[in-house]
C-alpha cells in the first residue's frame, strides 16, 4: 500500500530523478525530471492516470528511453483529507516548491473548508502569475464553422483584479466604513446599501504577466500577440494593464515587435518573417471578433476576469470542455490543469474525456519544460483517434452512428497511434 508525504519531514525524493533546476532565469531540466502529479477528485483519478500513461509513451517514443518522467504522487483534495487529515498539506506545497514541475486533476473545494477554492490556494502559494490556455480544434464535432481557424493561446493573469477577492458584503461593518471614508476624503456617494469590492491591478503583476506572454509567443513560434482590456471605462486599472503591456513589448522585445501602425504603413499588412505583431483590443469588441476572424488572434493577453470570460467563449467554438486544457505559470514554475472540473457524476464510470488532462501534460513537458518533440505526437494521436471515431461520450453524441469508447480504451488507442508514429 502506498504511503504518502503530509508534512514536510515526511517528503522523501524519488531516488531515480533528478530536480528541475531554475538558474539565472532559466529552466534547466535533467533527462530524469521528478514531476508532481495530484490526482484531484472526482473524475481526476481516471484523467490523470491516463495522461500519465500517454505522456510516458510520448517521451519514451520521442527520446527512446533517453529521457524519463519520473512522476511523484502528492495530495490535495479529498484523497489528502481522507490520509493527512487536511485538503492541501504542507508536503504538496513544499514539494510543488522543490520539484518546481505538476500536473493535477481538477479539484472539489468542499464547502466551509475555510478555503476560497484549493485551486486558488495552489496558485496563490506558488505565485503561479499567468494562466495559460490553448485553444485548438483536433477535428472534434464543433459549433463554429470556422473552427479549424482557431490557434488561441490565452494568457489570463491569475492574481489580480476584482478575482483577488477584495470584498465586502452590502450592509456590513466593513462596506459601511468604506463607504463613510469614501464619501468623507473623495466626496462619492454611495448608498448604504452598496457590496463593496475592489479591483487592483498593478504595474508589476501586469508587466511580469505582459513579459510570460511575450516569451511564451517567440518559443512556440506565435506571431500575433493582442492585448484585450476595457481601458476606455476602467482607465486607471484595465487602461493602465493596456499601457504596461505595450511598454513591455515595446521596451523589451523591440527588436521582434512590430505595431499596427508600422504592420501598415512599413509591411503592407503582412507580418514580416521573425516579428510578432503586438496590438489591443477592447473586451466586448475581442470577444465578438474572435467568433467572426478568429484567423486574427493567436496569444491573447488580458487581465483575470477577461480572461475567465473569453477562455470559456474560445473553447465552446472548437467543441467544449473535455478537451480544454492549461497551465498555471510562474517564474520557474509551472503546474498544469484543465480548463474543467471534477464532474462528479461521471467519476469511477470510466466514461469521461481525458484529452483536456493529456494536453494539460503537454502544455507542462512539451512547452514549459522544452521536450518540444511530445507536442506533435500527443497531438497527432488525438486528432487520429478522432478521425478515427475512436472518441469518449461527450463527442460521439455529436457523431451521429458513434458509439463511445471507455476512457480506457480511449487511452490505449492514442498509445498505439504513439507507438506507429
Ligand atoms: P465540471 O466538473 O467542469 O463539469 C461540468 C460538465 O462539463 C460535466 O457534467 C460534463 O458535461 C462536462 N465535462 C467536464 N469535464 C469533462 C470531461 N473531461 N470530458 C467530458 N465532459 C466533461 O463543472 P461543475 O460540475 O460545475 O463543477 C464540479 C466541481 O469541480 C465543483 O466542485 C467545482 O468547484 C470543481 N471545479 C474545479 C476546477 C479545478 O480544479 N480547476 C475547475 C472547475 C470546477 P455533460 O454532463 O454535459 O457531459
Amino acid at each position: 500500500m502506498a504511503t504518502y508525504a503530509c508534512t514536510k519531514d515526511e517528503l522523501k525524493l524519488p531516488p531515480d530523478g533528478q530536480l528541475v533546476k531554475w538558474e539565472n532565469g532559466k529552466l534547466i531540466v535533467p533527462d530524469n525530471p521528478i514531476v508532481v502529479f495530484i490526482e484531484g477528485d472526482g473524475i481526476g483519478p481516471e484523467i490523470v492516470t491516463s495522461a500519465r500513461k500517454v505522456l510516458d509513451a510520448a517521451v519514451e517514443k520521442a527520446y527512446g528511453g533517453k529521457r524519463k518522467i519520473v512522476w511523484w504522487e502528492m495530495l490535495a483534495g479529498e484523497k489528502a483529507q481522507k490520509e493527512c487529515g487536511v485538503l492541501l498539506p504542507e508536503a504538496t506545497i513544499e514539494a510543488l516548491k522543490t520539484t518546481r514541475v505538476g500536473l493535477k486533476g481538477p479539484l472539489t473545494t468542499p464547502v466551509g473548508s475555510g478555503y476560497r477554492s484549493l485551486n486558488v490556494a495552489i496558485r496563490k502559494l506558488l505565485d503561479l502569475y499567468s494562466n495559460v490556455r490553448p485553444v485548438k480544434w483536433y477535428g472534434q464535432p464543433a459549433p463554429h464553422r470556422y473552427a479549424d481557424k482557431v490557434n488561441f493561446l490565452i494568457f489570463r493573469e491569475n492574481t489580480e483584479d476584482v478575482y483577488a477577492g477584495i470584498e465586502w458584503p452590502a450592509g456590513s461593518e466593513d462596506a459601511l466604513k468604506i463607504i463613510e471614508f469614501l464619501k468623507k476624503e473623495f466626496g462619492v456617494e454611495l448608498t448604504p446599501d452598496t457590496g463593496i469590492g475592489l479591483k487592483p491591478i498593478s504595474e508589476f503583476k501586469t508587466k511580469r504577466h505582459m513579459r510570460k506572454a511575450m516569451e511564451w509567443a517567440i518559443k512556440l513560434g506565435y506571431n500575433r500577440v493582442t492585448i484585450m482590456h476595457k481601458g476606455n471605462i476602467m482607465k486607471y486599472t484595465e487602461g493602465a494593464f493596456r499601457e504596461w503591456a505595450y511598454q513591455v513589448a515595446l521596451e523589451e522585445f523591440r527588436d521582434v515587435v512590430i505595431t499596427e501602425d508600422e504592420l501598415w504603413s512599413k509591411y503592407n499588412g503582412e507580418i514580416p518573417e521573425g516579428k510578432i505583431l503586438v496590438n489591443d483590443r477592447i473586451a466586448d469588441n475581442m470577444l465578438q471578433q474572435i467568433i467572426t476572424r478568429p484567423w486574427d488572434y493567436q496569444v491573447i493577453v488580458t487581465p483575470n476576469l477577461n480572461g475567465d470570460y473569453i477562455s470559456d467563449e474560445a473553447n465552446a467554438l472548437v467543441g467544449g470542455i473535455g478537451m480544454a486544457a492549461g497551465i498555471n505559470v510562474g517564474d520557474g514554475r509551472a503546474v498544469g490543469e484543465p480548463v474543467h472540473g471534477t464532474a462528479p457524476k461521471y467519476a469511477g464510470k470510466n466514461v469521461i474525456n481525458p484529452t483536456a488532462e493529456i494536453l494539460s501534460g503537454v502544455l507542462l513537458i512539451a512547452d514549459f519544460m522544452g521536450w518540444k518533440e511530445v507536442r506533435p505526437l500527443v497531438e497527432n494521436a488525438i486528432r487520429k483517434a478522432i478521425a478515427n471515431k475512436i472518441v469518449t461520450y461527450d463527442l460521439a453524441r455529436h457523431m451521429p452512428g458513434v458509439e463511445p469508447v471507455k476512457t480506457t480504451e480511449y487511452t490505449e488507442a492514442l498509445i498505439q497511434f504513439i507507438k506507429e508514429a
